[in-house]
């Protein structure tokens, strides 16, 4: 078994669950078809998290994404549900975040 462990590059937090930002935003995509937000608000969001998440393909780290096992995994789940949730606050629809928090905080991420 391997017992290294990374840091993420932007909080130096452990890595605990390598998430890869391609996986994540998929993820978060997923949520966000069954959400009742208009489809020009729904594709604005998507396309501002891709700005502000997709910051991590330079492979920098050789942590693998415990989904996909593909891509390389620099930032922790911590600050992608961060910044996800920046991005979620500009639609100032307080039953969207707390949805999110819900659903990002636990479901996914813990098994
Ligand atoms: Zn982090
Ligand atoms: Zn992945």
């Amino acid at each position: 078994m391997k017992m290294e462990y990374y840091l993420c590059k932007k909080c130096m937090h452990v890595i605990s669950n390598p998430v890869c930002s391609e996986c994540f935003l998929k993820h978060v995509n997923e949520w966000l078809a069954g959400r009742d937000i208009d489809s020009a608000k729904k594709k604005e969001v998507v396309n501002e998290l891709k700005r502000v998440i997709e910051i991590s393909d330079e492979g920098l780290s050789d942590i693998d994404c415990v989904i996909c096992h593909q891509n390389t995994v620099d930032f922790c789940t911590y600050c992608l549900v961060l910044r996800t949730r920046w991005v979620l606050k500009k639609l100032r629809d307080k039953g969207i975040v707390e949805d999110f928090d819900d659903i990002f905080n636990y479901a996914i991420w813990t098994h």
